[in-house]
């Protein structure tokens, strides 16, 4: 059941210890870096968890403005790889690993999987790009240490996709959550059922993007298989931050490699357990290249209540959004997976959506534009009225303006390779 016993049982009191101990091993660690040592690193004691909010957050712009090396610690010649986040302008940021960073890192993602209950014996298809993006290589090693038969098979290429899981029977699936519905989307329109088809797809992880519990559910009945919310970031690695449990009510963050805050994100202040804000998390097992207090703009809440798994390391709610992705529209903040959340709890609904903002005159203006599934046809005018009028309705008591609707056969918003692009915002204002 656990992949480590001791440190995922572990006793908060013995657990806060530990933390303690390795956050004045990173400080101190990190204080050798050119970027923290300017930030007066050193001139903070450090003798309890809370003395951690003497110290400076950390931004994606700092690791920017530290590019290429200004953040390591270590010799260059100590470093292994690097990964870069998925970042779509300007400078990347890029993380350092040495060969112990990659081992607990590997280590991390093993728990997680063996948490959602893969074993030795599992076929592992990992359907997320490899390469400088951390799901792929992440995800892949810990397949690999847990002895899974692990398949590099990346991410598009749908037929070859379905090919693999049929003729390796595989087990695991990892997805990205639009891209899981896409398959979804093709084996229906392909007329095969999937309960047939992959007789031996027991469980799948979602990972990459924010996604809501109606989509979990619809892979799940769709596939016939468990689905697990995975959580994670380049700056911290990669995946293996947070990781769902079978109880499936939050994500257990794994407090021995981070230490994690939850602040209000306006006012940096920290927010009680139950609370959105803003998850801050600091490296604790990290040696090349430690980050304090990184800014993730992640949106979650702390749970405290014991979990029935018995680990003993806190989760976190679904992420709601990033701080970052809010629309404000006329006054008005939204976030996109409000409207994921509409669309399917609507019957006729296909699996893929698109937000595109524009400006009408001085006013902000939403068109949503929504796949219908199979049950329907694009010719028939009088159903899709009818469901465009309630999509319209739904979407207005939900986020307080009214949107156009644009109703499209489905696949035919195209599908992205990586994370799905939800907002498109043309606004000249
Ligand atoms: P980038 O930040 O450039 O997209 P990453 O690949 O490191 O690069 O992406 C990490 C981000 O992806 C997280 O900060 C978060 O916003 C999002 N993310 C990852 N996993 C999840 C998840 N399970 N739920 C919601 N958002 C997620
Ligand atoms: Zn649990």
């Amino acid at each position: 059941m656990y992949w480590n016993h001791e440190t995922e049982c572990i006793p908060r009191d013995q657990l806060e210890e530990l933390q303690l101990k390795r956050l004045q091993q990173t400080v101190e660690r990190a204080a050798s870096s050119p970027f923290y040592s300017s930030r007066g690193l050193k001139d903070h004691a450090i003798t309890s968890l809370a003395d951690v909010r003497k110290l400076s957050f950390t931004t994606k712009q700092d690791l920017r403005d530290a590019y290429p090396y200004g953040m390591v610690c270590t010799s260059l010649d100590d470093v292994v790889r690097l990964h870069s986040s998925s970042g779509t302008t300007g400078i990347p940021t890029v993380i350092y690993h040495s060969a112990g960073d990659i081992d607990r890192w590997t280590d991390l993602v093993s728990r997680c999987l063996y948490m959602m209950g893969v074993r030795k014996n599992d076929v592992f298809q990992n359907m997320i790009g490899y390469g400088l993006f951390t799901g792929g290589l992440g995800l892949h090693y810990g397949a690999e240490r847990i002895g899974c038969l692990t398949i590099p098979s990346g991410p598009g290429n749908t037929k070859r996709q379905f090919k693999f899981m049929k003729e390796f029977d595989t087990t695991v699936i990892h997805v990205i959550p639009s891209y899981a519905l896409h398959l979804a989307d093709t084996l229906e329109s392909m007329g095969v059922d999937p309960r047939k088809e992959f007789p031996f797809l027991k469980s799948a992880l979602l990972g990459a993007e924010p996604h809501s519990e109606e989509t979990r559910k619809k892979v799940e009945e769709f596939f016939g298989i468990d689905a697990y919310n995975s959580y994670g970031l380049s700056e911290m690695n990669g995946p293996g931050v947070a990781f769902e449990c079978p109880e499936k009510t939050g994500m257990h963050i794994w407090e021995d490699a981070y230490l994690v805050e939850i602040v209000d994100p306006e006012t940096l202040q920290p927010v009680p357990p139950g609370t959105t804000g803003e998850l801050i998390l600091t490296t604790l097992t990290r040696e090349a290249m430690p980050i304090i207090r990184y800014r993730t703009k992640d949106l979650t809440s702390m749970i405290t209540e014991e979990c029935a798994c018995g680990r003993t390391h806190r989760k976190i709610t679904r992420f709601t959004g990033r701080s970052d992705d809010m629309m404000i529209l006329k006054g008005v903040n939204i976030f996109p997976v409000q409207i994921e959340a509409v669309l399917n709890g609507t019957r006729g609904v296909g699996r893929n959506y698109q937000i595109i903002l524009e400006s009408k005159g001085h006013n902000d203006h939403m068109i949503v534009k929504v796949e219908i599934d199979s049950s329907l046809s694009i010719d028939d005018f009088k159903s899709l009225d009818k469901l465009r009028q309630n999509i319209v309705r739904d979407l207005r008591d939900e986020i307080l303006i009214t949107p156009d609707v644009d109703l499209c056969a489905p696949g035919s918003i195209p599908v992205a390779q990586g994370k799905a692009i939800r907002v498109i915002d043309n606004r000249t204002l």
